[in-house]
């Protein structure tokens, strides 16, 4: 028997605010992991709008932190895991044992529906698995199944927190969505980056009408 298929599978979350650096955080894990596994598969949503410039980068973050797509072995833009899993399925279709050969990274994670069956699968079949994502949404509410995660028991959970834009506390933990004026409706799901977010710390959340963020009136 192969020693690949005797691997057991490992799950580090990373998780916490926008602006926290989860991304710089999810590619140190990356690469830190990267010679325990064969392949290095990585999974990006596909509607992500984050964009840096960067000729080749698949994950990039503003501090310059990036995963070229020369630098792994599979790379994937997906809407869905459900569709991901049957092309993974296709591609390691000689057997399933494969997949504990495989470091699989899975960046915003929030917007996959059908994140925790997934992940529980991979690490099941022995696969190393790295997740980074947005656990609340702008209204303080849970985001998606990151948080979901914590019932696999993950080997590691990564909380990354924001510097608070308004106070400038440590403990920036909230993620706030920027209101253009002071009226308008926002949808609560929104891929964006700066320009649309901001961290804040409890206090200056609870507050965040009066900094230019959108409250719960503004946000359907
Ligand atoms: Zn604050």
């Amino acid at each position: 028997m192969a020693e690949e298929t005797l691997r057991a599978g490992q799950l580090i979350v990373i998780g916490g605010p926008m602006c926290g650096g989860k991304t710089p955080e999810f590619v140190q894990q990356i690469f830190k992991r990267r010679h325990q596994r064969r392949d290095l598969v990585i999974v990006t949503f596909a509607g992500s709008t984050r964009d840096y410039g960067e000729e080749g980068a698949i994950v990039s973050s503003q501090s310059g932190a990036r995963i070229l797509r020369s630098e792994v072995t599979h790379a994937f833009s997906e809407t869905s895991l459900d569709e991901w899993w049957n092309k993974m399925v296709a591609l390691y279709s000689h057997s399933l044992d494969h997949m504990a050969s495989v470091l699989v990274g899975i960046e915003e994670a929030q917007f996959f529906p059908d994140l925790l069956c997934h992940v529980d699968r991979l690490v099941t079949l022995g696969a190393l698995v790295v997740v980074a994502g947005l656990t609340t949404n702008a209204n303080g509410e849970k985001w998606g199944q990151v948080l979901d995660l914590q019932s696999l028991s993950p080997e590691k959970w990564i909380q990354k927190n924001a510097i608070c834009e308004h106070c400038h506390s440590v403990y920036g933990t909230m993620t706030a969505r920027r209101l253009a004026n002071a009226g308008e409706s926002l949808s609560i799901v929104k891929v964006g980056g700066k320009e649309a977010y901001g961290a804040l710390c409890r206090g200056c959340w609870a507050a965040r009408e009066k900094y230019g963020f959108a409250g719960p009136k503004n946000l359907v």
